[in-house]
């Protein structure tokens, strides 16, 4: 273990100061991703600044039916949260099957969206791995890639998953990042906050250097909408996701007058499936065409080797989800 310094920041605005009299400095909210890192010395911050005490862990219902959570706010208390399980229970669902209850007690929604990939040959610390080392290779794309690997949305340098439930349903309710750093404040939807790996598979997200999540804000509900969150996995609790659907859907009679769904597990970065979407929209919701909008939405897939099986998986996910709400 490496030796770093611990400061404990009193508000959003000395936190960044922090942040910028230093480099090699990261921001700790529960710690669930980033001290796992640092003991596998794959994250080697020199500072380290503590969040906690931000005020930022209310949940505030603003006007027009929108939900501003703070980056700090558990995902214990956001699942729980009457509001939230009883108006976007895809999203209480998807932070429900993620993880233990001990490591979503600690574990905080700007954390959340933060987490780093899973792969192995990244954790490993000693492998090639664009990722971790820009430049020196990707591991995964021909070797182990069975589980925490992606058929969607990869690259020749980097075919990770994005880890995150609860992003998965975030971007189908619609979602906005509120961000704050040296330069000021600014907002970026969650559907463009993650980065895919291109060629800068070491380059993840939005934020630049010192920037800080401070709030998410949920989109209002769909009106007259249901949702709901589906993870498959190889056993039934504590485990990332193979594959993952998140459903929001207004139906008229079998008639869908709107719908969104976001694929997790299968993709690079937590994806809205726009083209399955628009196979049901306006158009009245049966078996087949759920299967058509199923095959849309892995629409251009591509197998490594061992994780081939998620071309249908990742099909499986949306039929089984969508065919919840045939009446
Ligand atoms: C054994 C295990 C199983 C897990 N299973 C699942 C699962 O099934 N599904 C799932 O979705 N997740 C799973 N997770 C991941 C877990 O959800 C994340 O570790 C957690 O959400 C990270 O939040 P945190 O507050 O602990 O972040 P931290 O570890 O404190 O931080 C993570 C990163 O985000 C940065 N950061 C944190 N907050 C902010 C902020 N406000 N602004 C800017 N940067 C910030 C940190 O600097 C760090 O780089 C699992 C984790 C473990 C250890
Ligand atoms: S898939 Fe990404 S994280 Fe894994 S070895 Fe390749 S570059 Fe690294």
């Amino acid at each position: 273990m490496r030796n770093f310094d611990y400061a404990r920041a009193a508000d959003v605005e000395q936190a960044i100061a922090m942040h910028a009299r230093a480099g090699d400095t990261v921001y700790l909210a529960g710690g669930t991703t980033l001290l796992d890192l640092m003991k596998l010395d794959v994250m080697r911050p020199a500072h380290v600044v503590d969040i906690h005490k931000l005020g930022l862990d209310q949940i505030e219902l603003l006007d027009g039916g929108r939900v501003r959570i703070g980056a700090m706010v558990s995902n214990t208390d956001l699942a729980r949260h009457d509001h939230i399980a009883q108006h976007y229970p895809a999203l209480s669902q998807a932070i429900l099957s993620g993880a233990s209850t001990q490591l979503r007690n600690k574990a905080t929604t700007g954390g959340n969206v933060m987490q780093r990939v899973r792969c192995g040959y990244f954790r490993d610390g000693v492998s090639p791995c664009n990722k971790r080392e820009p430049g020196s290779g990707c591991s995964a794309v021909d070797g182990l890639n069975r589980n925490v690997h992606a058929v969607l949305g990869g690259s020749a340098q980097c075919i990770a998953a994005h880890p995150s439930d609860m992003c998965v349903a975030m971007v189908a309710i619609g979602t906005s990042v509120q961000i704050q750093g040296p330069q000021g404040r600014r907002e970026v939807p969650l559907a463009d906050f993650h980065l895919l790996p291109g060629d800068t598979p070491w380059k993840e997200h939005a934020l630049e250097p010192g920037e800080i999540i401070t709030h998410v804000t949920l989109d209002p509900p769909m009106p007259d909408s249901r949702s709901a969150y589906l993870k498959l996995r190889d056993r039934g609790s504590y485990q990332f996701a193979l594959a993952s659907s998140a459903v929001v859907i207004a139906l008229d009679g079998t008639t869908v007058r709107d719908i969104r769904i976001a694929l997790g597990g299968v993709t690079t970065k937590p994806w809205r499936a726009e083209n399955a979407e628009a196979v049901l929209r306006g158009k009245s919701i049966d078996d087949a065409r759920i299967r058509d909008a199923a095959a849309a939405a892995m629409s251009g897939a591509q197998s490594y080797g061992q994780n081939g099986f998620k071309l249908l998986l990742g099909q499986q996910a949306v039929i089984r989800n969508l065919s919840r709400f045939m009446a």
